[in-house]
């Protein structure tokens, strides 16, 4: 087996148990591992440390499979993944959904590997060399879990470029279904396999739009970033009167429009546009709301982009807390690696201060326990969220 020997003091985050070995930590490679081919690694005094996934391309050089003796084969991801999915069998989601992430990466102890159920279909993502690696034993393992009609591949974004990788869409077992529909506290969202963001669905939020409806009776919402439309349809199934919800993609307004119909929920208004641009134009119209969800995208993938990214966090909650009337709620959520949660509050506090709005936490939200955080990886804990009430 080739070897990765570490510089002196390098093996402390290791022996933390945190997975990823970054090539500036690295003294030597023995041999010349192929992509995603298992290596050991050592310490600077050979102590062995663990079994890893060579990554040639990725500055996250090697990224650990295992800590003990433990042979990395079809066999292991057998192991592993049939663990995950006895994990979330665990937590009886079967009884407000059809949907859920199988398969979390680090946290399940296989780096660079996502799966998420939708119904019989399950959707894989494999973003990292050694992940690409063992794909068939890895989609085997998947298909082989029970109720698993279809496994279909998402492989895509800059994940898979930061590794070299291509992207790669389309069936792997069974045969893809017509369409799919995913049933979540009750509503029912539909679901195209090649299209959408993601996997399809951001399953993380389920709980937190559960949360919308305890607070939307009667209530104006607003929904920022509304995609194929979660927190609108649970706005206007916990009694909104009005929802305006908002996306820039076209596409995802039309599967929201669709969504919409499938649920009977006629109070929504979608609307195509930027929201930056948008809650601009409803300051300066006076608009006010009860309840407003800013759900952005990831504005800062690692901690290097943490600052711009705290800019454009505070510039959307500044204007959305001036929209609010008193009594109002912000749901207000950063999914960006790199904003950990302390620095979040802070945008939210300093959002709050130069909009003299006075407001307080009510609820600190998380991605539904589907998506566990691995406890020694803290950046894995990327999504947040703050309830607010003003
Ligand atoms: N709230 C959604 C998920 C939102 S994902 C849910 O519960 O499912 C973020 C969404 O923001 C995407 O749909 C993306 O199309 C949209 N988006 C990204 N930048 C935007 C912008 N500047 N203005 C409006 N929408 C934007």
């Amino acid at each position: 087996m080739h070897k990765i020997t570490l510089k002196p003091g390098r093996e402390k985050s290791l022996k933390r148990r945190h997975p990823w070995i970054f090539s500036g930590a690295i003294a030597s490679l023995s041999g010349e591992p192929e992509g995603g081919e298992t290596v050991a690694v050592h310490s600077s005094s050979s102590e062995r440390l663990a079994y890893a996934a060579y990554s040639a391309k990725s500055q996250i050089r090697a990224r650990v499979w295992a800590w003990d003796d433990e042979v990395i084969d079809a066999e292991f991801f057998q192991r592993r993944i049939a663990a995950a999915a006895a994990r979330r069998a665990a937590l009886h989601l079967g009884a407000t959904t059809n949907s859920w992430r199988l398969v979390h990466a680090e946290a399940d102890g296989l780096p660079g590997v996502v799966a998420d159920r939708y119904g019989e279909t399950v959707v894989v993502q494999l973003l990292s060399a050694g992940a690409d690696r063992w794909r068939e034993a890895i989609v085997d393992a998947l298909f082989a879990l029970p109720g698993t009609a279809c496994v279909w591949e998402r492989s895509e974004g800059d994940a898979r470029a930061l590794e070299g990788l291509p992207d790669r869409v389309g069936v792997l077992r069974g045969a893809a279904p017509a369409e799919l529909v995913i049933e979540e506290h009750g509503i029912r969202c539909g679901l195209t396999l090649a299209g959408g963001q993601k996997t399809g669905y951001y399953l993380d939020q389920r709980d937190n739009r559960a949360v919308i409806r305890t607070l939307a009776q009667d209530a104006e919402v607003l929904d920022c970033f509304c995609y194929a439309g979660g927190f609108a349809l649970n706005a206007a199934a916990g009694g909104a009167r009005s929802v305006l919800a908002v996306d820039s993609s076209a596409t995802a307004l039309e599967a929201a429009r669709a969504n919409a119909a499938l649920n009977g929920a006629a109070q929504i208004e979608w609307l195509e546009a930027d929201v930056f641009q948008l809650l601009r134009r409803l300051r300066d119209q006076a608009r006010s709301f009860d309840v407003i969800v800013l759900d952005p995208p990831k504005f800062a993938p690692t901690a290097a982009h943490a600052e711009r990214a705290a800019r454009a966090y505070k510039d959307i909650n500044l204007l959305a807390l001036k929209l609010l009337r008193p009594g109002g709620c912000l749901l207000t959520f950063s999914c960006s690696g790199g904003v950990n949660p302390d620095l979040f509050q802070k945008i939210v506090a300093g959002a709050a201060l130069d909009a003299g709005v006075d407001a307080r936490i009510e609820r600190w939200l998380h991605a539904a326990p589907d998506h566990p955080v691995a406890l020694n990886v803290p950046e894995s804990e990327y999504l947040k969220g703050l309830v607010c009430r003003v």
